[in-house]
């Protein structure tokens, strides 16, 4: 089967010839039905590496491996002992690969694993340091990470909620106590993952949303996902976000770039007793001391969410709730889909279809 494969850090991936894999006793292998193209690939490949400076770590994982880490698809093999699912059944995976024992894990937070060495990969999992989706096939090594597409969702559109929706979920999620109907959320950043947070703040609070980007197209999707107000990098956006929330800023800032310049944004819109969110891995550093942000604001990351939160979010999509605007692409298009990401050339998420 072809594959895309990250050969070596600094390097752009390339579609290989691989053996179809076949599942181990408890695994199952998934023909794969889409693979969302996500910006954090881009970063794997030009930014991560072994002994990185700081603030990117250097990875417990490296390449040679395929990417994709937002998959569905349907069953295929089925490994002995696999009880849940038959051949056909169409199916989500759940992106972060923990051990499955600790108590995080048996929350679903697989993300945040308290024994990642006992882990099939240690802080990673399909597409991030194991084989991920953007082949044909793809090995699944426990069932658990396996979840069930809700009736009406299709593979290609539940594939990138695995991470594109689920990640502004969860980092929503843990604001949702601050974001009542006189509250304020900035979104920085429109693309895969910010066109849903729109959605998500749309959907699960009763705030009014303001979507930030330095492109019109992300901009004018954000209108259409239901932001209430839109501005453009450059647009004096501290003195607007200002002038809307009475002086006070914003209860709740997502960024989801993270670069010097959002995160310096992101933390002078932003008010006293508020949660300024970090997604973004554009890898740079936001000065942190007593005056960087207003009093009692909470500065945090959120990396990914849970299985549970995936349950929740694949709800919402079958519900007609929320919907990734995806565009399709062929494997043998993915270096160019790559390359169209990072010029700022794709709306919403790419998926793409082996
Ligand atoms: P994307 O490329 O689809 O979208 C990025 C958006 O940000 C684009 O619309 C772009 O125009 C906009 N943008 C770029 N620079 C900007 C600036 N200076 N000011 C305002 N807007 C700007 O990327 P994505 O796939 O949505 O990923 C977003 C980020 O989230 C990436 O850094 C990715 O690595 C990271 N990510 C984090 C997690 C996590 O768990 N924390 C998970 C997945 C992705
Ligand atoms: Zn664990």
């Amino acid at each position: 089967m072809k594959a895309l494969r990250l050969m070596k850090w600094k390097s752009e991936a390339e579609i290989v010839e691989l053996p179809k894999p076949t599942p181990a006793p408890g695994q199952l292998v998934i023909k794969i039905g889409g693979a969302g193209a996500c910006h954090l690939d881009l970063d794997l490949m030009k930014d991560f590496g072994d002994g990185q400076l700081s603030p990117l770590p250097a990875m417990a994982w490296k390449p040679p491996f395929t990417l994709g880490h937002e998959n569905a698809g349907w069953i295929d093999l089925i490994g002995a002992g696999v009880s849940r699912f038959r051949e056909g059944d169409p199916v989500a995976v759940y992106g972060s690969w923990g051990c499955g024992k600790c108590g995080k894990c048996k929350a679903g937070f697989e993300t945040y694993c308290d024994n990642p060495a006992k882990a099939p990969v240690p802080g990673g999992g399909g597409g991030l340091g194991l084989d991920g989706g953007m082949a044909e096939y793809m090995l699944v090594p426990f069932e658990r990470l396996l979840l069930d597409l809700p009736d009406g969702l299709k593979p290609i559109d539940a594939a990138p909620l695995t991470d594109a929706a689920l990640t502004p979920y969860h980092a929503i999620k843990r604001s949702w106590a601050k974001l009542t109907p006189d509250a304020f959320i900035v979104i920085i950043g429109v693309g895969g993952l910010g066109h849903m947070a729109v959605q998500i703040a749309k959907v699960t609070t009763g705030a009014t949303i303001i979507a930030i980007d330095s492109r019109n197209e992300a901009l004018e999707l954000a209108t259409s996902l239901g932001a209430n107000y839109t501005f453009k990098v450059g647009d004096e956006i501290k003195s607007k976000v200002k002038d809307l929330t009475s002086g006070h800023g914003a209860e709740v800032v997502l960024d989801f770039v993270g670069n010097k310049q959002t995160m310096a944004l992101g933390a002078s819109i932003c008010r006293t007793l508020g949660d300024f969110t970090i997604v973004g891995i554009a890898g740079e550093v936001l000065p942190f001391s007593f005056f960087s942000v207003p009093y009692k604001t909470s500065l945090q990351t959120t990396y990914w969410g849970s299985r549970v939160e995936l349950a929740e979010v694949l709800d919402l999509a079958a519900h007609h709730l929320i919907s990734s605007k995806i565009s399709k692409f062929k494997l043998a298009d993915a270096p160019q889909v790559y390359l169209d990401l990072a010029a700022g050339k794709i709306e919403g998420r790419a998926v793409i279809v082996p």
